[in-house]
């Protein structure tokens, strides 16, 4: 692997650039940002500057073309990220990087603390309630380890690029969907790294073309890791709503994606206890698998807003294996309306809070 890796570099390395009058290349001049090899393919970042965009890209051509023919090596994917120190520019005004999502009014973290627990599932039945109550909605896949938007909604073609150089969102549903799962294909794990996932995840929210969108749900990777903490601080998140179900393990890793947001600042707009009951279709009898009212209890001990339950349903897992969420094929299903009110709740507190300000949308 570490072989592959080692002819990328000389492959780019042989791409000359000018920096202040002087040759140079691209490597020796730190351009790259990272390059991730894994099951013969490859994932390259660049460290562009938007100020002088039409530069990198030419470059990212480059890049491409000298990646061409490797034995080993299946497919590649070259990525532009935003940077303000950058040596091709440095003559050029620094711009924020933020101002790509000054259209966005509330972006709210759908986050869980493993897991398993519904929590993409949770997100685009969430998106799309939002959407039914009125408002602009974009869903952000922000799942690196296993992003399953695309597949519970039925997507997978690639985003197009516009004139402008921003990728263009999936339209599905009346919303604006972006997946890191359009840009690398399903079956490669991918490694990642610290900066690359920060780089991957600004690329998606600054690069593409979002359009004026009241709320934009970011699905974040399961857990509480460094990886989950930075996006917390990198991403301007208006609130964030945990997903858990009401037993006492899920629970115990909730509490520590309440820590998280708290300690970055970012409001806890409330829990929502996924699978909390099951009604059985033939005999109509009640069973609360995972527990009772855990999620529930725990927002109180925690004095947070429990926004509420959602059942455990065949319909919500066939519908979302079919690539069809439950609230487009059955918006009348008493599940569907659970979202609704849920939805309501998210929005009532989101917009009393505003968008916050969090500065740090820059990756140095
Ligand atoms: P996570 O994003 O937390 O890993 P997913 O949303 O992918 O979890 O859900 C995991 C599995 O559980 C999926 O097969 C999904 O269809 C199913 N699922 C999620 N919530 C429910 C529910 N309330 N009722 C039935 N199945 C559910």
């Amino acid at each position: 692997m570490s072989q592959i890796r080692d002819l990328i570099i000389d492959r780019i390395k042989s791409i000359i650039i000018t920096v202040d009058g002087c040759k140079s290349n691209v490597i020796d001049e730190k351009l790259v940002d990272d390059i991730v090899v894994a099951n013969r393919k490859a994932f390259i970042s660049i460290r562009a500057d938007k100020s002088n965009i039409e530069k990198y890209k030419q470059l990212k051509i480059k890049v491409e073309k000298v990646l061409e023919n490797i034995d080993d090596l299946d497919s590649f994917s070259v990525t532009l990220t935003s940077h303000e120190d950058n040596p091709l520019s440095k003559n050029q005004s620094n711009k924020s990087t933020k101002k790509g999502i000054d259209s966005i009014s509330n972006i709210i973290a759908v986050a869980s603390g493993k897991g398993g627990v519904g929590k993409s599932t949770t997100s685009i039945n969430l998106a799309l309630a939002i959407k039914n109550l009125g408002y602009n909605v974009g869903i952000l896949d922000a799942d690196i380890y296993g992003p399953s938007i695309p597949k519970l909604v039925g997507e997978n073609k690639k985003p197009k690029v516009s004139d402008q150089g921003k990728i263009l969102p999936i339209i599905k549903y009346n919303i604006s969907i972006m997946s890191i799962g359009f840009l690398i294909s399903e079956d490669t794990p991918m490694i990642w790294r610290g900066p690359m996932v920060i780089s991957a995840i600004n690329q998606m929210l600054n690069d593409v073309d979002w359009g004026v969108l009241d709320f934009l749900i970011v699905d974040m990777p399961p857990g509480t890791g460094d990886v989950q903490l930075t996006m917390a601080q990198k991403v301007p998140m208006s609130g964030a709503v945990i997903i858990s179900t009401p037993q006492d393990l899920a629970l115990i890793d909730a509490k520590k994606g309440l820590e998280m947001f708290k300690k970055v600042n970012v409001p806890i707009i409330g829990i929502i206890e996924n699978m909390s009951t099951f009604i059985c279709p033939h005999c109509k009898e009640e069973t609360y698998i995972f527990g009772k009212e855990g999620a529930e209890f725990e927002a109180k001990r925690q004095n947070v807003d429990f926004l509420g339950g959602i059942p455990l349903e065949v319909a919500i897992r066939e519908t979302s294996d079919a690539g069809e969420p439950i609230l487009s094929c059955y918006p009348e299903a008493s599940v569907s309306k659970s979202f609704l009110s849920i939805a309501q709740k998210v929005v009532n507190k989101s917009d009393a809070k505003g968008k916050s300000n969090n500065p740090n949308l820059i990756i140095q």
